[in-house]
């Protein structure tokens, strides 16, 4: 069986996302790449997640062609392609839909970043897409959707906002693996959430300010990070 290491993560990352309530029924999937073999692990279509088995993922190229596996791989693999072709500093992607992540993507608002829980993994607020036109519903919808999110992050920078939120749809998150990917999935949701509650105690509540922002961001990320133990990775 090819990468028995990746499908395992990418297994334990869809388990993940169940574990922490953001799927319901099979409405979600994570994925996760070998950058070296230039191969994509996913979650295979409609499989109940407490009958999958790491056999069960699908291994593809970048052009979603299966490489190995039975079973159909999931409908968003093509979404998670684009992603991946066009952010190459990602590992893995997890899509959800997470009730209130969801509630912001379909009042089509973007979730600004009013505290330092949200500023501590998002540097700035989680944007959300332009809506789809009929041309690209009708035709290679989810190859689209990941089109749309790529033309979101034009002046954004995908390491630093490492989630978005699809108009009229729901949240793709990523991160350097699929594990990180399905945990920023969780924070999301997370976030979202407090976000709001807190436009409904105060609806003209404003966005943190820039210097508290950017210290919990900066003391995570990048390389002057010291949030944590020295030799830890993230
Ligand atoms: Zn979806």
């Amino acid at each position: 069986m090819l990468l028995p290491e990746l499908r395992r993560q990418v297994l334990e990352a869809n388990l993940e996302l169940v574990r922490r309530g953001l799927v319901l029924f099979t409405f979600g999937n994570a994925s996760g790449i070998s950058r070296e073999k230039g191969l994509v692990v996913i979650k295979p279509s409609g499989v109940p997640y407490e009958k999958m088995k790491s056999a069960d993922l699908v291994v593809t190229d970048l052009n979603g062609k299966i490489v190995e596996g039975k079973l159909r791989p999931s409908s968003d693999l093509p979404t998670h392609l684009i992603l991946y072709k066009a952010f190459p500093g990602i590992g893995g992607v997890s899509h959800t839909h997470s009730e209130y992540a969801t509630a912001w993507a379909q009042a089509r608002r973007s979730i600004p970043c009013f505290g330092t829980t949200h500023a501590d993994t998002f540097h700035g607020p989680v944007p959300v897409t332009a809506e789809l036109k009929d041309p690209e519903i009708s035709e290679d919808y989810e190859a689209n959707t990941g089109h749309a999110i790529v033309r979101t992050f034009r002046d954004i920078d995908y390491a630093a906002i490492p989630g978005v939120l699809v108009a009229n749809h729901a949240p793709f998150v990523w991160g350097p693996d699929a594990m990180t990917s399905a945990h920023n999935a969780a924070v999301l949701e997370f976030v979202a959430r407090m976000a709001y509650f807190t436009l409904g105690i105060n609806a003209q509540a404003g966005a943190i300010g820039r210097s508290l922002h950017d210290k919990h961001f900066l003391r995570k990320h990048g390389k002057d990070a010291y949030y944590g133990q020295p030799k830890e990775k993230k």
